[in-house]
């Protein structure tokens, strides 16, 4: 469970061990999601009237397409946070290192915030492998299986036409 509650964390403070897994309903579908689960470890402490401090840090790896040859890979993502957690009405609400609690709550929902911590942490952009050669941008082919011919069959038109110019 990454959910509190905050009663409790107001007289003792949660040390977290958890998993949150790519199924996790806070995921939305365009998120670059763990490969299985994240692994999510720290402590969550009460830091005054209505307010937690969570200090933690995310891992896992995440699943992503290699950006030249589509392929699925995998990278590695691990992320430390410091965060405080504040009732509405809190000064420091606009501070963007402050997550504004629902006023009347009684439960801390960590997760909204590792998901963007999570999202912050991932890359836009991996390689399958260093040298990826790509797909071919004639025929789509992928190129890391091997030649796709399209190049031979360019160089052998440039050889044909240049052989007409000189006949003519
Ligand atoms: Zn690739
Ligand atoms: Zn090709």
């Amino acid at each position: 469970m990454l959910s509190f509650d905050i009663r409790s964390l107001e007289s003792h403070a949660a040390v977290v061990d958890e998993a949150l897994s790519a199924n996790d309903p806070v995921w939305q579908s365009d998120d670059p999601k763990p490969d299985g689960a994240a692994h999510v470890s720290g402590r969550l402490s009460a830091a005054g009237p209505g307010r937690f401090y969570w200090h933690g840090r995310i891992e896992g790896d995440v699943v992503l397409e290699c950006s030249r040859c589509l392929s699925e890979t995998r990278a590695h993502v691990s992320d430390e946070a410091h965060l405080i957690f504040a009732e509405a009405g809190d000064e420091d609400i606009d501070d963007p290192d402050v997550y504004q609690l629902d006023a009347h709550t009684t439960e801390l929902d960590l997760r909204p915030a590792l998901r963007e911590e999570w999202l912050l942490a991932a890359p836009a952009f991996a390689l399958c492998q260093e040298d990826c050669k790509g797909l071919c941008a004639r025929c789509g082919a992928d190129l890391n299986a091997g030649p796709c011919g399209c190049e031979d069959a360019v160089r052998g038109s440039h050889a044909r036409s240049s052989h007409l110019h000189r006949s003519r």
